[in-house]
C-alpha cells in the first residue's frame, strides 16, 4: 500500500486525497488539554447543568425529573417557526429563501457523566426508538422537509457540557450532504438497478479490513473513502430509507453495533472520544427515496489524542479533504481495541 492516492467518495461525489506517507512529519501546532481521565471526575448530577433532571433552563422552563430519554424544544434555536416570512429581495443574481424549522434537544440519560458508549444496550435501543419517534412526529409536519439528528460530543467540537445529548433540527430545507446522497443514490439506481449504499457495504465486506463490527443485520465500518482519520459508518444491512422502517430485531442489532462502535471509540485513547455523529435519514420532501439507505455517520475531529485535524487550504480553500492517515491502518486500531468500556473494566 502506498498510502498516497485519491479515493472516490461515492456518496458525496468528491475525491479524498490520502497522503499517509507523510503522517509523521514534525508537528509544532496546538495540542489540546490532557486526557479527560486526568481531570476531576465528572459528577452524576450537576446543579448548573441545563440538561440534568429537575434543573431550570435559560427560558425559565424546568426539566422534568426524567428517568430515560428526555426531549424539549431548544431555548436558543438556530431554526424556529418564527423565522421571517417576508424577506427583502437581494440584488441581481443573489437569491434567498425562508429558513424555518423546529429545534429540539434530546437527552440520552438523566446521568450527567455518561457517554453514549456507557449506556446499557436496552437504553441504546430506547434511544433509537426515541429518535424514530421524533422523525415520525416532526417529519409529518407540513412545513418540514428534513429532520437532522446530530450529536456534537466533546470540547473539541465546541461542546463543554458533558451531559449526553443530541440535537434535532426539523427544517423546511434539506441539508446539502443529505440532498447529495439522495440524488446520487437515485441516479445510481437508475443507472445500475442497485442501491449505492449496498454496493458500498458489499465492497467493504469483500475487502474486510475496514469492518469494525457486524452482526446479522447491522454493520459498522470505516469507509474506503474516509475523510477523517477515524470516520466510521453504522448502518442496518438492509436498505431502509427511514428509522421507522426497521423491524424490532433490526433496531436491536443496530443498537448493539452502535454500542460496539462508541465503546471502541472511547477505549481507543481511554477518554470520551470527541465526534460529530449525524443520522442520515431520507428527506420528507415527497420525492421517492426508496433507494436511500439510512445510516449513522461519525466524524471524529482528532487524528491523535491531542491532535486536531485542521481544515485548511485543501479542505476550506480547495474543497477536497486531504487525509494524513490510511483508513486500513486506523480501522485496524478500532478493530483490535477492547469492546468492554474502559470505565467498566476498571470498576
Ligand atoms: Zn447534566
Ligand atoms: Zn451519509
Amino acid at each position: 500500500m502506498s498510502g498516497w492516492e485519491q479515493r472516490w467518495h461515492a456518496l458525496r461525489e468528491e475525491w479524498v486525497i490520502i497522503a499517509a506517507h507523510r503522517q509523521e512529519r514534525p508537528w509544532h501546532g496546538e495540542r489540546l488539554g490532557g486526557p479527560a481521565s486526568s481531570r476531576d471526575p465528572i459528577p452524576e448530577y450537576a446543579a448548573d447543568c441545563y440538561l440534568c433532571p429537575g434543573n431550570s433552563r435559560v427560558s425559565g422552563a424546568r426539566n422534568e425529573d426524567y428517568r430515560g430519554i428526555y426531549v424539549f424544544d431548544n431555548d436558543h434555536p438556530c431554526v424556529g417557526v418564527n423565522a421571517p416570512r417576508q424577506l427583502e429581495a437581494p440584488a441581481g443574481i443573489h437569491r434567498n429563501s425562508r429558513a424555518s424549522g423546529i429545534a429540539r434537544v434530546l437527552c440520552y440519560s438523566p446521568k450527567h457523566n455518561l457517554t453514549l458508549a456507557e449506556l446499557q444496550l436496552a437504553e441504546i435501543e430506547n434511544l433509537l426508538l426515541g429518535w424514530r419517534d421524533q422523525y415520525v412526529d416532526l417529519g409529518s409536519r407540513p412545513d418540514v422537509t428534513h429532520v437532522l439528528v446530530f450529536e456534537n460530543k466533546g470540547e473539541t467540537v465546541g461542546v463543554s457540557n458533558p451531559h449526553p445529548h443530541c440535537q434535532i433540527y426539523a427544517t423546511n430545507f434539506v441539508f446539502k450532504t443529505i440532498d447529495t446522497e439522495a440524488r446520487v443514490s437515485r441516479r445510481h439506481y437508475q443507472e445500475t438497478g442497485r442501491v449505492l449504499f449496498q454496493d458500498i457495504i458489499k465492497a467493504e465486506c469483500e475487502d474486510g479490513r475496514r469492518i469494525i463490527h457486524e452482526n446479522s443485520s447491522a454493520i459498522a465500518f470505516m469507509p474506503y473513502f474516509a475523510r477523517y482519520a477515524y470516520e466510521c459508518y453504522v448502518a442496518p444491512k438492509a436498505t431502509h430509507p427511514r428509522l421507522s422502517d426497521l423491524s424490532k430485531d433490526e433496531i436491536q442489532d443496530l443498537a448493539a453495533v452502535l454500542r460496539q462502535m462508541t465503546v471502541r471509540y472511547d477505549n481507543l485513547w481511554q477518554m470520551p472520544f470527541p465526534y460529530v455523529m449525524t443520522l442520515h435519514h431520507a428527506p420528507f420532501d415527497g420525492e421517492d427515496h426508496s433507494q436511500f439507505h439510512f445510516h449513522i455517520e461519525f466524524h471524529p475531529p482528532l487524528r491523535k489524542p491531542n491532535l486536531l485535524k485542521y481544515l485548511a487550504g485543501p479542505e476550506i480553500g480547495g474543497g477536497n479533504f486531504l487525509s494524513d492517515t490510511l483508513p486500513e491502518a486506523k480501522a485496524e486500531e478500532l478493530r483490535t481495541v477492547s469492546d468492554i468500556h474502559y470505565k467498566a473494566s476498571h470498576a
